[in-house]
């Protein structure tokens, strides 16, 4: 395993390739030029003894404390994230052996980044020539001071040729990663809890779900998944996530993963409807940009009282032959709750529900902008 510290993550992105990475997101070239302009346009001033020096204008990287650099960041690393993906296709690259049923190659937490691989020369060429492509066109580059290598299961020697070789230093097993101690050995409840409190509060945990799907799961849905007894609190907390009700339809396999998470914005009254600008002091045009009706937009009218999303979501459930009179958001997201279960048709339903939703929201978007 090499776990990899990015230096000065944020002060190294290179512009010209986040402009790119947006780019190629399919984000339309004005929302590019907008983020890139807001991006680019950073001046410093530095006090010196107590005098301000003249402005100088930024070269890369992007402003810390701005509530948008962290989403430009991830995306960045998104960049990383498909070149290690494409290493599945290459037969001279072997996952790590207790790796290889989740096709796991990297754990990424924004800059705190863990490659892992089978002990063996080409593979972990490979993973690395991987990660210089990415700093090459990036600039984010390895802190070489903070970085490892963390090798086990080979000989001695083996391993002080490879540290020597690639330029790490060794570091021991088993190691810290956000703050969890890493090995094969079970880890104690009091060990998860950093991490459970990162990755249940913050984000929705894929890899434990992977996991959790993989090892206890299986075949069965949730709702007839026996927990068995000896399993951890950590899988006994994210089972229980998995099976309130309306996370049955965000986590259906089919949605498209865009549509997922605008869906899960949505049924969390995150998205920024006109009501919610208004609160937080923002002033606009209060009226819904779909209908003509004259109606306040919020959440609840934009996704399925407005006669906009009525028609299109009528539409959907027509071609579905489905006939039922349609109810307002909640009574619908409740309604696609109770239909998804392991069939395949409830699959297209859960599906064609989230790209409703995420369609409306862009329609929605490309008419207010
Ligand atoms: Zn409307």
């Amino acid at each position: 395993m090499v776990k990899i510290d990015i230096r000065k993550a944020y002060d190294s992105v290179e512009w010209i390739f986040l402009q790119m990475v947006l780019i190629e997101f399919g984000f339309p070239m004005k929302m590019v030029n907008w983020i890139m302009t807001c991006v680019s346009t950073v001046s410093y001033t530095l006090l010196i003894n107590g005098g301000l020096t003249t402005r100088f204008q930024a070269k890369k990287g992007l402003r810390q404390g701005d509530s948008m650099s962290s989403y430009l960041f991830v995306l960045s690393m998104e960049y990383l994230n498909r070149s290690l993906k494409k290493l599945n296709a290459n037969l001279d690259s072997n996952y790590h052996p207790r790796c290889s049923k989740l096709n796991l190659i990297h754990i990424c937490f924004t800059d705190d980044l863990l490659l892992c691989c089978r002990a063996d020369k080409i593979s972990i060429l490979l993973m690395l020539q991987a990660f210089n492509h990415f700093s090459e066109v990036s600039g984010l580059k390895a802190n070489m001071e903070k970085s490892s290598l963390h090798i086990a299961g080979v000989s001695n020697e083996f391993k002080q040729q490879i540290i020597q070789e690639m330029g790490f230093a060794t570091g021991e097993i088993p190691f810290r990663y956000l703050s969890v101690p890493l090995s094969s050995r079970k880890i104690t409840v009091h060990q998860c809890l950093p991490l459970v409190e990162k990755m249940i509060t913050r984000l929705l945990p894929r890899l434990w779900v992977k996991w959790i799907h993989y090892f206890y799961i299986k075949q069965k849905t949730i709702s007839d998944c026996h927990i068995p007894k000896q399993a951890s609190w950590l899988v006994w907390k994210i089972l229980e996530f998995q099976k309130v009700e309306w996370k049955k339809v965000v986590l259906v396999q089919t949605i498209i993963p865009r549509h997922q998470f605008i869906l899960w914005l949505a049924i969390q009254n995150r998205l920024a409807t006109v009501d919610r600008l208004q609160k937080w002091g923002i002033q606009v045009d209060k009226r819904c940009i779909l209908c003509t009706t004259g109606r306040d937009e919020t959440l609840e009218h934009m996704l399925f009282e407005c006669t906009y999303s009525q028609h299109m979501w009528k539409s959907i459930l027509s071609w579905l032959s489905i006939q039922r009179r349609i109810g307002n958001w909640q009574e619908e997201v409740q309604w696609v709750a109770s239909k998804v279960s392991t069939r395949p048709w409830t699959h297209i339903l859960g599906f064609l529900f989230a790209a409703t939703v995420y369609h409306i929201w862009g329609e929605r978007n490309a008419r207010r902008f």
